[in-house]
């Protein structure tokens, strides 16, 4: 675990959060950060932004966003509020191919770090091993990768995607 990860379990920790699915605007308001949701309209592409002046601190969700991108959205905004000290972060929908290392999202190292705070605070590796656990022991011990998928996401509160990629991560599932 590094750095960004152990951060977001400490919040977990320091909270009380031990199971999925993860309250995430608690979290932000419990950071101290003011959440605001709006439609951005004429700017969809505009997933999220995180702004601080002095003891403000003001978290921007798209609204217009489906709800698990949202919830990654502020976990992600959570992370630069307190991974990073820049005052402004706005953050563009990435055309999401998680395994594309060349976008400008992935190589820029606040937003690598925030991801990664994110993924963890949203689908921390103890709660999902956990959840595999039950999810197969459940069904006798056999359960298809999309099925499992489609129940750990509808668990988290996340989308299939941003839980196939946590899989694959986190070595539960090999990437195709
Ligand atoms: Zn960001």
């Amino acid at each position: 675990m590094n750095a960004n990860e152990r951060k977001a379990r400490s919040i977990l920790e320091d909270l009380n959060i031990n199971k999925p699915p993860v309250p995430v605007e608690l979290i932000a308001k419990k950071m101290g950060a003011k959440l605001t949701f709006e439609p951005f309209e004429g700017k969809d592409d505009i997933s999220g932004m995180m702004f601080r002046d002095g003891e403000i601190n003001i978290i921007g969700i798209n609204s217009s966003h489906p709800n698990t991108r949202q919830r990654f959205s502020i976990a992600h905004e959570i992370g630069h509020l307190v991974l990073h000290k820049k005052k402004l972060f706005i953050d563009k929908v990435v055309k999401i191919d998680f395994r594309d290392t060349t976008s400008s999202m992935a190589i820029d190292k606040n937003e690598i770090a925030a991801n990664a705070f994110a993924a963890e605070l949203l689908m921390p590796r103890d709660f999902v091993q956990r959840e595999i656990r039950r999810e197969i022991s459940k069904q006798n011990n056999v359960i298809g990768k999309e099925a499992l998928i489609q129940k750990l996401s509808n668990t988290f509160d996340v989308s299939t995607q941003a839980m196939e990629y946590r899989l694959i991560n986190l070595g539960f599932l090999v990437s195709n």
